[in-house]
């Protein structure tokens, strides 16, 4: 009966909804850096670095904030590029930096480590992260865990773990259980990625190593791949599909 002020409603919050998921998308936009809130207290950090094999490649990283302090997962791609996340952070939100936390030993997650030893924020990561990080001649993160590591920031938990091989022998993932928050990074690729780089992958265990962060967090309701769009668990099965072994 009445259902052109249907019509009309309907077509006012798709129009409303429209706009909003455009304007919601960015945060802090520059040459260099991009940042996104995905919650109150977590946003994403996009950097750019230039390969050899893929050209110039968006690179995720984490900021999360509770109670004025902060930590940061994953660096951007160099201490430049890390000097301005650093500003945003301490300057626009006035947060203090407690830690930054790598999630392996390449430089799209280390390649600004400097510029938080800078200013005397600890870098955590796994032992085997320091080791291959040593050996490849990149920058190296300060303060090693064995496989499993907690911070607190305020009264939230944040656990850091390796749970095998995937993109590469140390990789590790980054869970805020407060927020259903999974960091990836590079072992969980983002909807239909093709496999990226190979070179220090283990493409037999990867598949496991996935399926077994599934299993020991299954409440996610976020999740964010070392590149591309970030997504829900999802992201998990996507990636376990695409290296399962016959
Ligand atoms: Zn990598």
């Amino acid at each position: 009966m009445n259902s052109k002020p249907t019509i009309l409603l309907a077509f006012f919050f798709a129009v409303l909804l429209g706009c909003k998921s455009q304007n919601t998308g960015i945060t802090y936009n520059s040459e260099t850096l991009k940042i996104i809130p995905i919650s109150k207290k977590s946003f994403i950090h996009v950097s750019y670095l230039q390969t050899d094999d893929f050209g110039k490649v968006a690179c995720n990283g984490l900021i999360y904030m509770n109670e004025g302090e902060a930590v940061v997962f994953d660096t951007p791609v160099d201490i430049e590029t890390s000097d301005e996340l650093i500003d945003w952070i301490t300057k626009t939100k006035k947060q203090s930096i407690k830690a930054v936390v790598i999630n392996h030993f390449h430089d799209d997650c280390l390649g600004g480590v400097e510029a938080f030893h800078q200013l005397n924020i600890p870098s955590y990561a796994n032992h085997k992260t320091i080791e291959l990080a040593k050996r490849e001649g990149n920058a190296i993160p300060q303060i090693g865990f064995d496989g499993k590591n907690e911070l607190m920031l305020g009264k939230q938990k944040i656990i850091n773990r390796h749970f095998g091989e995937a993109h590469t022998k140390d990789n590790i993932v980054s869970y805020i259980p407060s927020e259903h928050l999974l960091f990836g990074g590079c072992p969980v690729k983002s909807l239909n990625a093709t496999k990226g780089y190979l070179g220090d992958a283990n493409i037999n265990e990867w598949s496991n190593t996935v399926n077994n962060i599934k299993i020991a967090y299954p409440d996610l309701k976020i999740v964010i791949p070392g590149h591309g769009d970030y997504g829900d668990v999802e992201l998990l099965d996507y990636t376990i599909s695409l290296f399962k072994t016959e």
